[in-house]
């Protein structure tokens, strides 16, 4: 059987696959999106949804005092200084650009859970009122997300252009 070609090929459809063909469909390329399970949306699909975001634009748009530096520092303290550098700097640097991203080229909009703490607002960088907490709510028909979503299998692979 001849196989398909793509120029991307993402195996599962959690936040993460599911963020990643987005993101190569919207630079052109043909995506292959692929999922084991009966049903799309992994353990994303089951979680509770918040994400922690900061520095995000909203937060800032909302006059809250939240900086590069802050979230540097926060992760750096709650890792007892563990945590790789540059891991650090690379999700404080594109946290807040992905979601912007996101909202900007699909239908997911980020809400601002109002005054939902850091976990650990005590440590350095911590933020107590914080608007670092957003959860996605969205323009997209809740038909298309969720545990409850049950695809055929004739739905699999997705091909996401
Ligand atoms: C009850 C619960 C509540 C949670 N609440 C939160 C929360 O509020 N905030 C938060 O930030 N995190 C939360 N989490 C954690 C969060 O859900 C996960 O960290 C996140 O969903 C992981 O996303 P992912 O895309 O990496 O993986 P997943 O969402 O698990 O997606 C992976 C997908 O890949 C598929 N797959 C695996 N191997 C293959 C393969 N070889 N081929 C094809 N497909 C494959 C899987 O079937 C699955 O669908 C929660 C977790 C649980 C269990």
């Amino acid at each position: 059987m001849p196989a398909d070609t793509y120029d991307v090929i993402v195996l599962g459809t959690g936040a993460a696959g599911l963020t990643a063909a987005l993101r190569a469909a919207a630079a052109g390329m043909e995506v292959g999106l692929f999922e084991k399970a009966e049903k799309v949306g992994g353990t994303s699909a089951w979680s509770g949804g918040t994400v922690w975001l900061p520095n995000n634009r909203h937060e800032t748009a909302l006059g809250f005092d939240d900086s590069r530096e802050q979230v540097i520092t926060y992760l750096d303290s709650l890792s007892h200084g563990l945590m790789e550098r540059p891991l650090i700097e690379a999700y404080a640097d594109t946290a807040p650009e992905v979601a912007a991203w996101l909202e900007d080229n699909s239908p997911v909009e980020f809400e601002i859970l109002r005054g939902m703490s850091d976990y650990h607002p005590e440590h350095p960088g911590g933020n107590v009122k914080a608007a670092r907490w957003s959860a996605p709510c969205s323009r997209m028909p809740s038909s298309a997300s969720g545990p409850t979503a049950s695809p055929s299998a004739g739905n699999l692979p997705a091909r996401s252009r």
